[in-house]
């Protein structure tokens, strides 16, 4: 039996689903989401189905033993690496992995959005990680991520896509439509000369307004993205 708050985090799912589908940030059956549910309890996406038509009795439930009714109904292929990150870390209470078209573009380019141009990622986005290409579905690929998420919210999984972390799945979708964009802001600056760096006093009062926002997690000792790197 399913109680209140499992009920209310598989309409997240599905509604937060709807929202990576309409907004263009996954197609066909890419991507997939999951909630911490409790302690070592958790609900994640199934396997094969868009993100923009889920609905709640297709959430699985990712225990010690994973549900798997149906074939239809199968947990995502990709929950180990959702399982790893959660167990690297403990404040993190959603995660959504997907394809959004231009930030796949950096990915696949192993490029590495230059924060420092814009003020709304480098507090809310700062610092992002490339992740090695593994092979989808490939267990390297949970260790890799794990190892990526030591240090950062927002991964780049290299030729494939990207992962946010959060401490709730809105935060987390937050992040993921916001890396999005500044992606295509950064291509669109490309275009008319370049984007232009923070001066050092700058960068420090964005540093600063960053651990207020978000705590010293990510504090000044993490590296700055390059530009163009
Ligand atoms: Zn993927």
């Amino acid at each position: 039996m399913k109680d209140e708050l499992e009920q209310t985090l598989r309409e997240q799912l599905c509604e937060i689903g709807r929202r990576l589908w309409t907004r263009q940030l996954c197609a066909g059956s890419d991507g997939n989401l999951s909630v911490r549910l409790g302690s070592d309890r958790y609900l994640c996406t199934p396997t094969g189905h868009s993100k923009g038509f889920l609905s709640t009795d297709l959430i699985c439930r990712a225990d010690a033993g994973p549900e798997q009714p149906s074939e239809s109904h199968r947990l995502s292929s990709e929950w180990a690496m959702h399982r790893a990150i959660y167990d690297e870390r403990p404040d993190v209470h959603a995660i959504i992995h997907s394809h959004p078209p231009t930030a796949t573009g950096f990915a696949l380019a192993h490029r590495l959005p230059a924060t420092w141009v814009y003020a709304e990622a480098d507090v809310l986005l700062h610092p992002i990680a490339m992740v090695p290409y593994v092979t989808p579905g490939d267990s390297r690929l949970a260790a890799a991520a794990r190892s990526a998420a030591r240090g950062s919210d927002v991964l780049l999984l290299a030729n494939h896509g990207a992962v946010c972390v959060a401490e709730s799945l809105e935060q987390a979708y937050f992040k993921m439509e916001m890396l999005e964009a500044f992606a295509q802001i950064l291509i669109a600056a490309e275009r008319v000369g370049g984007a232009k760096q923070f001066l050092t006093p700058e960068q420090g009062e964005l540093a600063a307004l960053r651990r207020k926002l978000r705590g010293d997690r990510f504090g000044p000792s993490s590296p700055r993205n390059k530009p163009g790197s």
